[in-house]
């Protein structure tokens, strides 16, 4: 198969990339390389294009045959969203429009679209399957959601195949292919625990110790990042007997808090982690933990990565290995 990447130079669709190329499919990697990262592109071409612009993503799609489309370009920070919601929406929501406006118009008809947790809001049970509610207490999460629901009506109007994905945490690296996570105001936890092991960054900062979880501090599900590929590729088998708009959510099903993570941290860098303990960030629900029974059952998805030691390794062996 021959499949456009949006957002193939970023942290997961990089991964993406290298998974469906060792799988001996074609890769094209369209990004804007605003956030995204030119040497994270290995596999298969890159064109440069913006999702905000029609014309340019024309030029793609004119003169390439694309079997379907995986779509991970967004704007993904919680905090960023509230502050500036108009342009999480402009980006995720009309930029995502345009994508599919381009697809129809050059007859492209399956797409796996990079959605999250985020849409579910405050849970309302210890495990978030696909019927918990979707109420989304952010712009970020509410940009996914509305994406969401126009992939829905696309299925009964024009017949598009979609598979939305809502990751849980995703983490980890691929040291051995020179791919991680590298942004270039580092939110997440656990690049930051890194890179304060390595010296490369502050003190952690845990944001709040007096949540409703057993030590106080946040729970949440940590999902490879290379598992996470695997879904996207099996999501595209399963589109090809089940028509329609589906959703997921991939997670291990196995919450860590904060200090497990910096504990365990600790153990894969061989050194104690500073850290200090700070307010609440907010928007930051107590504990986040998928079920992942539908993925499990109807896309066969099986997550190679259960271990949370091994996957906070892959990560650790990749910032070792960066000048930053
Ligand atoms: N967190 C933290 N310090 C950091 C980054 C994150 O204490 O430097 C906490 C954050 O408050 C949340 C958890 O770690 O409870 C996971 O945050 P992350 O930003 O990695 O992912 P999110 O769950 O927000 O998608």
């Amino acid at each position: 198969m021959h499949l456009l990447i949006c957002g193939g130079a970023g942290y997961i669709g990089s991964h993406m990339a290298q998974w469906l190329s060792a799988q001996g499919h074609r890769v094209t990697v369209l990004d804007n390389l605003s956030t995204g990262h030119r040497e994270a592109v290995r596999w298969g071409e890159l064109v440069e294009a913006d999702l905000l612009d029609p014309s340019s993503l024309d030029r793609v799609f004119l003169g390439r045959h694309f079997d379907a489309v995986m779509h991970f370009c967004a704007f993904s920070l919680v905090g960023e969203s509230v502050r500036d919601p108009y342009a999480y929406y402009r980006n995720n929501v009309a930029g995502t429009l345009n994508l599919l406006e381009v697809m129809r118009r050059h007859d492209v008809q399956r797409l796996v679209f990079s959605s999250t947790a985020a849409v579910f809001g405050n849970p309302v049970s210890d495990l978030i399957d696909e019927e918990h509610p979707k109420v989304p207490i952010n712009p970020y999460g509410a940009s996914k959601l509305m994406v969401e629901r126009i992939l829905v009506d696309a299925a009964s109007a024009y017949g598009l195949r979609s598979t939305a994905l809502r990751y849980f945490n995703a983490a980890g690296a691929l040291p051995e292919h020179g791919i991680g996570e590298a942004h270039a105001c580092e939110t997440h936890l656990i690049p930051n625990v890194l890179k304060a092991a390595l010296g490369k960054g502050p003190a952690l900062k845990v944001f709040g110790d007096d949540y409703p979880t057993p030590d106080g501090t946040c729970v949440r599900d940590y999902v490879h990042v290379q598992d996470l590929a695997q879904a996207h590729a099996l999501a595209l088998g399963y589109m090809e007997s089940h028509p329609g708009a589906h959703a997921f959510n991939l997670g291990n099903g196995q919450g860590f808090s904060v200090r497990e993570v910096i504990a365990a941290a600790g153990e894969v860098a061989g050194r104690s982690i500073p850290y200090t303990v700070e307010q609440r960030r907010p928007g930051d629900p107590a504990v986040l933990v998928a079920s992942s029974d539908r993925a499990r059952r109807e896309l066969g998805w099986t997550p190679a990565w259960t271990d949370l030691r091994d996957i906070i390794r892959s990560a650790w062996d990749w910032h070792c290995a960066q000048p930053f």
